[in-house]
């Protein structure tokens, strides 16, 4: 069994981020710039906002939070979000999700213009890289390709299973991994036997935010196990949402949480964000 280090390979793509930042820097002139805007007070999304922001300055971007209330209405929303598409120095627009309630989340998305889309979660971006062509794509699926790569784990033809549909995580996993012509089911909570499926997949890959939901009866000998699920349990330690302690010894490759796909979910938005300003210094 071999872990999948996402730490470390987060590390690696960061620092080829910032060799390329100083590269743009010295060049062009131009600073890569991320602009996030996060409505609300959900500690969860304000960490990961920080954590994002400390990320940016790292590899030397530009970066800007909008640190909205709850109160905030859907045109305050959009007209922040048209200001940053106008804006030359910011190259990538994120809207830290969820939003509130009284908020159309598909509307604000369509707002950011696709070129600035560093999520990957306008309409646009979603129906491109459905068909296979250059677009943003959401970052911890791309994170979990990148995974796959580094690690020369095969998919052309090998059964994988997606536990989770969401439109941010089990969706776009399924179409990049249908893309590398990998035979893929896509379960989710009206799934009627998830076992049945899992236990027959090469690569199972959950991401539904519920603790232990994969065990080891569920996975046959030899599988990739790869855990999206973020869990904080009353301790306040973080968890998956696979029994790792079981499940581990029966996998060829399994992610650890904290430590797996995580921190790739961070490491991918520096690199679309540095794909959009290259784009953007190209059309200069
Ligand atoms: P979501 O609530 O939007 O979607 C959850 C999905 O899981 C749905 O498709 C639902 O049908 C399915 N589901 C729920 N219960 C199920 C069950 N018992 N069996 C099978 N399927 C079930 O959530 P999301 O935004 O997609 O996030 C999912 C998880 O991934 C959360 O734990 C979240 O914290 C985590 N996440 C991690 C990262 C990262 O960077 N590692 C990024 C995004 C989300």
């Amino acid at each position: 069994m071999q872990i999948i280090d996402g730490k470390s390979l987060s590390k690696k793509v960061q620092l080829s981020v910032k060799a390329e930042v100083e590269k743009l820097k010295r060049e062009k002139n131009i600073v890569p710039g991320l602009a996030v805007i996060i409505v609300g007070n959900d500690p969860a999304s304000h960490a990961y906002v920080s954590m994002k922001e400390k990320a940016c300055k790292a590899v030397g971007f530009y970066s800007i939070a909008h640190k909205m209330p709850e109160s905030i209405t859907e045109d305050e929303i959009v007209q922040i979000i048209t200001m940053m598409n106008n804006n030359p120095h910011i190259h990538g627009i994120l809207v830290q999700l969820p939003l509130p309630k009284h908020i159309d989340t598909t509307k604000i998305l369509e707002v950011i213009d696709p070129k600035k889309d560093v999520d990957g979660f306008h309409a646009y971006n979603v129906g491109r890289m459905v068909t296979n062509l250059d677009s943003f794509v959401a970052c911890t699926p791309l994170g979990v390709m990148k995974m796959f790569d580094e690690y020369n784990i095969e998919l052309e033809g090998k059964d994988v299973v997606v536990v989770g549909a969401s439109n941010i995580v089990g969706k776009p996993m399924a179409s990049l991994l249908l893309n590398r012509n990998a035979t893929v089911t896509i379960t989710h909570i009206y799934t009627k036997d998830l076992a049945s499926h899992t236990k027959k997949a090469d690569i199972i890959i959950v991401g539904v935010g519920v603790v232990n939901l994969i065990k080891e009866d569920m996975v046959k000998d030899g599988a990739v196990v790869i855990d999206i699920g973020i869990n904080r349990l009353e301790d306040g330690s973080l968890v998956g949402d696979v029994d790792f302690k079981r499940v581990a010894p029966k996998c060829s490759y399994i992610t650890p949480v904290p430590g797996g796909v995580g921190p790739m979910t961070i490491a991918m938005l520096l690199s679309n964000t540095l794909k959009a300003t290259k784009e953007f210094g190209e059309n200069l």
